[in-house]
């Protein structure tokens, strides 16, 4: 009998600085972290790190393509990751969440990756269907168990399986509904508010739920305010505007399958009076060139670029157009108009941006003020810096 024997499992040794670094918590290991190997590491497979003692340090995904090199799954003592280990965590994951979900919102994200002890996987409810993106072949390995897990803690009716790029090129995974198959575009609540979101073919997993926060506190400052959402996607931020009684709302976006997308959120809450009341206007253009050329003012202006830094060597080029793009919309204001200028790059800090647009807002020689700032919602909750993407500021001009 000669059985071909599995391979030794993947032993790493980190660097002292990376092994101090997981030790506190942080869930990524660079390629250049890595000191030493027992031998070349698969897509997906799970790493064992071993400290300068040569005493277990962790666990994780390993992925030779990314430059993220492992992403932690556990950190201590040695454990089992088992489908029970699953299990505690997204249920742990999902009793976080309890104020989140309530009569009014059944759209929000479940789990939200390093952050709920899931490296490298979103899961984003909408109604009755899961979403689930991944990020590392890891989940794909042993995905069975995975979303028998899912279905069992969340219950979804539906489970959508989205992949990022790489992904699926590399893998004889396919994306699209698991089992049943629901429908593409599925309709949710919000504060109350309906919204679709496409959840097999949309960007993200169909909407940007991370907002929803920020649409809130907009929502309270809008009545009898001209609004442009600037990169309005499906009009997250006008429906709450209409709401909240602004006196008209402006959709700006490049994509013309967003816009339609925002004005099917409109017609969806037809029933609300107060939605309806409010005339909505869409704009297909390159925001950058639109804003340049207009000669129109208004009250209220929500800028939410796309992320403008997707590598830390795009930080400087982003924060200039930022710079750009805030700038200009300060210039559209009314006098008393209010400035909401999101940015979702991870690449760019909290305290610089909003340091940012406070300096544009000192040049503008406009008297100003601030009126809050903000993260992403606690359904996105971070535990280390790099997920801490989201960051708004709110300023009000004279
Ligand atoms: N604020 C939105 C999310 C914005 S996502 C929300 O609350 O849901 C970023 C949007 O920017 C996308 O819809 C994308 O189509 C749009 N976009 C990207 N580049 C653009 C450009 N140059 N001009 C206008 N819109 C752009």
């Amino acid at each position: 009998m000669s059985a071909s024997r599995p391979p030794a499992r993947l032993r790493l040794q980190l660097f002292p600085r990376a092994e101090t670094a997981v030790k506190k918590g942080h869930p990524w290991v660079f390629g250049d972290s890595i000191k030493s190997r027992n031998r070349e590491g698969e897509a997906g497979e799970m790493a064992v790190m071993y400290d300068r003692n040569d005493r277990f340090l962790a666990l994780g995904f390993y992925d030779p393509d990314s430059p993220i090199r492992v992403r932690i799954v556990h950190c201590g003592k040695p454990a089992t990751i088992d489908r029970a280990w699953w299990r505690e965590r997204a249920v742990s994951a999902k009793s976080r969440r309890d104020e989140v979900f309530n009569e009014a919102t059944n759209g929000a994200r479940c789990i939200n990756g390093e952050s709920d002890g899931f490296p490298g996987l979103v899961a984003d409810c909408y109604a009755d269907t899961l979403v689930v993106k991944v990020y590392t072949a890891g989940w794909l390995r042993n995905w069975d168990e995975v979303e028998s897990v899912l279905r069992e803690v969340f219950e979804p009716k539906f489970l959508v399986l989205r992949m990022s790029r790489n992904l699926l090129e590399a893998s004889e995974f396919e994306e699209g509904f698991r089992g049943e198959e629901g429908d593409e575009v599925v309709v949710f609540l919000e504060n109350g508010i309906r919204f679709e979101s496409a959840v097999r073919h949309g960007q993200k997993t169909g909407f940007f739920l991370d907002q929803r926060d920020n649409r809130a506190l907009v929502e309270k400052l809008v009545k009898g305010r001209d609004v442009l959402n600037v990169f309005s996607f499906s009009g997250g931020f006008s429906l709450y505007a209409a709401r909240g009684g602004a006196k008209s709302v402006t959709d700006l976006d490049i994509s013309a399958h967003a816009l339609e997308s925002a004005v099917q959120n409109f017609k969806l809450n037809a029933d609300d009076p107060r939605i309806t009341a409010v005339p909505h206007e869409i704009v297909q253009a390159d925001a950058f060139k639109w804003m340049d050329e207009t000669e129109r003012k208004f009250d209220l202006i929500v800028v939410d670029p796309p992320s403008l830094a997707k590598r830390a060597r795009d930080q400087e080029g982003a924060i200039s157009a930022y710079r750009h793009l805030n700038a200009r919309a300060i210039s559209m204001l009314r006098p008393g108009g209010i400035l909401v200028a999101a940015s979702c790059s991870a690449h760019v800090p909290a305290a610089d941006f909003h340091s940012m647009i406070r300096e544009l807002a000192e040049r503008s020689g406009r008297r100003w003020k601030e009126l809050w700032t903000s993260g992403h919602a606690p359904d996105h909750q971070a535990t280390f810096p790099e997920a801490e993407y989201l960051k708004a500021v709110c300023l009000e001009l004279n």
